[in-house]
C-alpha cells in the first residue's frame, strides 16, 4: 500500500512542534509494516535543505488564481531517513527561513495545488492521502470537487488533527484562488462565513483523527468553534495516540548526550547532565531540578509561569529551568524574575532540550490543551518524572503516583494546583529509594510508535475494501 503524507513540517527537516516529530517518525514505522509511505512537504531555506543534496523529480508551473507560479517537486537523496522525502520548491512563496509566516494562505494553498497536480502528472496514484492539519485541510475539498482531480477522487483521505486552535481561516475572496469546482459546493469550504481549511477538511476527508482519545472527546466541547462539525461528523473521527520515535529519542544511544546511560545507569548518567544543566545555568546541584520545554503560549499555560514559578521558588528548596519562546510579553514576564534558584534559555534549541530531558528530575506540562503531548513521553524514557495537568494526551498517558501510578498529575491549571504538585513531587523526591526505582519504571514503558502505526495501517485497510 502506498501512502502519501502530506505536512507543513516534518524532523529533521523543518520542526516548530511535535507535527514534525509525529511526522518524521510514523512515515518509517509504517514502513516496517509493509506499507510504502513518504512525506511530501514545502522546500524551505533552512540549515537542512542548505546541507543535503536533492534531485528535481518533476516541475510544473501552477495557477493560483490569475497568477502563475513555476514550482519543482525535489527528492531527498539521502535515504536515511526511513522514508523517502519530497519537497514542493515555489522559490517565490515557499522558500522561507521560517516555515510559518504571517500570511500562509496563498503558500499553503499553492503547496496543495502543486502537490496534487504533481500527483495527477504519475502513473501510479498513491494509495491513500494522509494530511497533517490545516496547512493540507483543503486537499479533500480539492480531490473531491475541483473538476480537475476528478482522477483522484477515489483516493480515500485521512485528516489528522494535530491542533485544532489553528484552523487557517482566509476571506472568501480568495475562493477564487483554488482550481474551479461546482460554486454549489463552496459551502463545504465554509464554517462561520469565512473559508475555513480545517473545517473542509473534517467535512470532506474519509476519516477524521486527532492524536490522542481523550482530545478527541474534548474537541467535541472545546473545538475552537468546530464542536458541532466534529459532533456531527462524530461517526468517522477516532483518537489514535501518538507515538515517540525511539531511535531519535533514545538515551542509551542518542548522539545530543554527553554520555549514554541506559535505565541500569540511569542515577549517574542523569547526575552527568544534571552537573552539567546547574553549571551552565548556575544553579544549585543539589536541589530538585524542575524544567519546562516548549512553546510559551497560553495553550502550554504560559501566561501563569511567572506566577507559579514565583511562589514555587518562594520556598527556596528547588531549581527551574525553561527553555522555549513565544509570546512576547510572556517572554518578558518570566525573564524578568530574578532569583539565584532559577534560569531560562529564551529560543528554541535541539540539543539543549535533549540535555534538559536527561539532567531533570521533574518536566512541567501544566498545558491547557494538549492533543497528545511528546514531552510527556520523551521524559519518561530519559528517566524524568513528568508533572502534568490531567487533559488530552497527558492524561492518557500519565498515571499518578499516588494511583499506583509514576508520574503527577493536578486537575485544571491554577498556580495553586501547579504548586500543590510540585510539593508532592519534591516529597517523592526525597523518598530516595522509591524515586530511584520509579525512574527504571518509566524509562521501561514502551510509548513507541509500534502500536499506533499499526492502528493507522488498519484505518487505511478499512478505507481500501
Ligand atoms: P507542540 O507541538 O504543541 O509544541 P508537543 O509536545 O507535541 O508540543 O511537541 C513539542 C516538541 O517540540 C518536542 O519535541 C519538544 O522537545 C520540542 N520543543 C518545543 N520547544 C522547544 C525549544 N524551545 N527548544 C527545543 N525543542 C523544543
Amino acid at each position: 500500500m502506498k501512502v502519501l503524507h502530506i505536512s507543513a513540517e516534518c524532523f529533521p527537516i523543518a520542526k516548530v512542534g511535535g507535527l514534525a516529530d509525529v511526522v518524521g517518525a510514523l512515515p518509517k514505522y509504517q514502513n516496517n509494516l509493509k506499507t510504502t509511505s513518504s512525506v511530501v512537504m514545502p522546500f524551505y531555506n533552512n540549515r537542512f535543505t542548505k546541507q543535503h543534496t536533492f534531485t528535481e523529480v518533476y516541475k510544473n508551473t501552477i495557477a493560483l488564481g490569475h497568477q502563475y507560479f513555476q514550482f519543482n517537486i525535489l527528492k531527498l537523496v539521502d535515504s536515511s531517513l526511513g522514508f523517502e522525502l519530497y519537497c514542493v520548491d515555489i522559490k517565490e512563496l515557499l522558500f522561507t527561513e521560517n516555515v510559518y509566516t504571517n500570511d500562509d494562505t496563498d503558500r499553503f494553498l499553492a503547496f496543495q495545488i502543486a502537490t496534487l497536480d504533481w500527483i495527477l502528472s504519475g502513473h501510479e496514484y498513491p494509495d491513500i492521502l494522509h494530511l497533517h492539519d490545516y496547512h493540507t485541510g483543503l486537499i479533500p475539498f480539492m480531490v473531491s470537487r475541483c473538476y480537475k482531480y476528478k482522477p483522484l477522487s477515489n483516493i480515500p483521505t485521512v485528516l489528522t488533527i494535530h491542533n485544532a486552535q489553528y484552523q487557517g481561516w482566509f476571506s472568501h475572496d480568495k475562493v477564487n484562488l483554488l482550481p474551479p469546482f461546482n460554486f454549489e459546493d463552496v459551502g463545504l469550504l465554509d464554517w462561520d462565513n469565512t473559508v475555513n481549511p480545517l473545517a473542509a477538511a473534517i467535512k470532506c476527508a474519509w476519516r477524521v483523527t486527532t492524536v490522542s482519545p481523550s482530545y478527541m472527546i474534548e474537541l467535541k466541547q472545546n473545538a475552537n468553534g468546530l464542536e458541532n462539525l466534529l459532533l456531527h461528523e462524530s461517526a468517522k473521527c477516532v483518537g489514535i495516540l501518538n507515538g515517540i520515535d525511539t531511535a531519535v529519542w533514545d538515551p542509551e544511544t542518542d548522539k545530543r548526550l554527553l554520555k549514554n546511560y541506559s535505565s541500569t545507569t540511569v542515577i549517574s548518567g542523569k547526575k552527568e547532565h544534571k552537573k552539567w544543566l546547574c553549571n551552565k545555568f548556575n544553579l544549585d546541584v543539589k536541589k530538585p531540578l524542575y524544567t519546562f520545554i516548549g512553546r510559551l503560549v497560553g495553550e502550554k499555560g504560559a501566561d501563569l509561569f511567572a506566577e507559579i514559578f514565583k511562589e514555587a521558588l518562594s520556598h527556596k528548596d528547588i531549581s527551574i529551568l525553561l527553555l522555549g519562546s513565544g509570546n512576547p510579553d510572556t517572554e518578558k514576564e518570566i525573564t524578568s524574575i530574578k532569583d539565584p534558584n532559577f534560569n531560562t534559555y529564551i529560543g528554541y534549541n535541539e540539543d539543549l532540550a535533549h540535555k534538559i530531558y536527561a539532567g531533570s528530575d521533574f518536566l512541567l506540562m501544566p498545558s491547557r490543551v494538549e492533543p497528545c503531548g511528546l514531552n510527556q513521553m520523551y521524559a519518561l524514557r530519559y528517566g524524568t518524572v513528568p508533572i502534568v495537568n490531567a487533559i488530552g494526551g497527558l492524561k492518557d498517558t500519565i498515571i499518578d503516583i499516588d494511583n499506583n501510578g509514576f508520574g503527577l498529575l493536578h486537575d485544571g491549571v491554577t498556580t495553586a494546583n501547579v504548586n500543590a504538585a510540585i510539593r508532592r513531587a519534591s516529597e517523592f523526591y526525597s523518598e530516595t529509594k522509591k524515586f530511584r526505582s520509579n525512574l527504571k519504571t518509566i524509562m521501561a514503558i514502551d510509548n513507541s510508535w509500534n502500536n499506533s502505526a499499526k492502528t493507522y495501517v488498519n484505518l487505511y485497510k478499512s478505507l481500501k475494501k
